[in-house]
């Protein structure tokens, strides 16, 4: 078996969204906590792909940040490559210089995350002159054009500016830069879904080859299961703030379990035409201020009974694949 790369254990994020003390006191409003991420445990083998997928706000892009230290945890514990990253703060100078360089994050929209005003020679060189990687100008223009060749770009471009590029080339672009610093983690929070899906396919089959290249390992955030389905090696499903299935990728696909997974997989066109009796997407994801007591999935859920709605499912192994679901826990679906 592999060695996981990154390890997650119980991690949970709390954010404070209370209104300012003054309008507490005077509107009589309690204190308000958002749990956008509570109590989610993973493992990533080195080389391999975690994809986490769920409609928007069940607290995937959170996890994400967590990993890359953008966010400090409430709870729990992150490890890469056996080494505690959770509290970013603590950690020494050169230790997290060597922290960063070795795990790069990939932004959904590519326009954003890249300086209009630079030329793509200084977007994708500025974490090699920042780590020290290259010693002069030359070293660094010849190191910039490998990276842009080897996400299918071309060295004459690294004199243009981000504007001169189409969306796909711009996340080329970002990902070259990802790689500048010859990193093992990548976390892509959700890196092709502000791209036409014309371009998407590219996008994918060129972070695929890379991870084969370079023995990459991926946590991929995305809410289109058609695209997870691409690039993963294994899936977590995630509902307000918690994974409710965590499965191999075929295993998931074939036979998804928690009524969530099989309501997302419902969603996708059956082009295979296969006859499966299909249930449509219901209701809305409920308010994260005040989720449901339970199972947080109960309003929405065909299976639910007394006991989802005051007893919360823990995540539990059901032949080889982890559900948080009473109804497959007592064999009901
Ligand atoms: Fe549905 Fe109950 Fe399972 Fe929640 S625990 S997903 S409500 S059957």
């Amino acid at each position: 078996m592999t060695a996981a790369l990154v390890e997650v254990r119980d991690l949970a994020k709390t954010f404070d969204v209370s209104a300012p003390w003054l309008n507490r006191v005077v509107e009589r409003k309690p204190r308000q906590f958002v749990h956008a991420v509570d109590g989610v445990s993973f493992s990533i083998a080195q080389g391999k792909t975690l994809a986490l997928v769920g409609e928007s706000g069940c607290g995937k892009s959170t996890v994400a940040r967590l990993l890359v230290g953008l966010y400090a945890p409430t709870r729990g514990e992150v490890l890469f490559d056996g080494q505690r990253t959770d509290d970013i703060a603590r950690i020494a100078g050169s230790e997290l210089r060597t922290l960063r360089r070795r795990m790069q994050m990939i932004f959904q929209d590519p326009y954003a995350s890249l300086n209009p005003r630079w030329k793509v020679l200084k977007i994708v060189g500025e974490p090699l002159t920042e780590h020290g990687l290259v010693g002069g100008e030359d070293a660094l223009r010849a190191k910039v054009s490998e990276l842009l060749m080897s996400v299918g770009l071309a060295a004459a471009d690294c004199e243009k500016f981000p504007h001169q590029f189409s969306g796909g080339q711009r996340q080329r672009i970002s990902i070259a830069r990802a790689l500048a610093t010859q990193p093992e983690f990548l976390v892509c929070d959700e890196p092709t879904s502000a791209l036409d899906v014309s371009v998407q396919a590219q996008v994918l089959n060129i972070m695929k080859d890379l991870q084969r290249s370079r023995g990459l390992t991926y946590l991929f955030i995305s809410h289109n299961l058609a695209v997870v389905r691409h690039v993963s090696d294994e899936v977590g499903v995630m509902y307000l703030g918690r994974l409710v299935e965590l499965a191999g990728k075929r295993e998931l696909f074939a036979q998804p379990r928690h009524p969530y997974t099989r309501m997302l997989l419902d969603a996708i066109p059956d082009i295979h035409m296969t006859g499966r009796a299909r249930t449509p997407v219901q209701g809305e994801v409920p308010n994260p201020l005040d989720p449901p007591r339970g199972c947080a999935f109960h309003p929405r859920c065909p299976h639910a009974n007394a006991r989802c709605s005051s007893e919360r499912p823990l995540l539990g192994e059901f032949k080889g694949v982890r559900v948080a679901c009473h109804a497959v826990q007592e064999g009901r679906i």
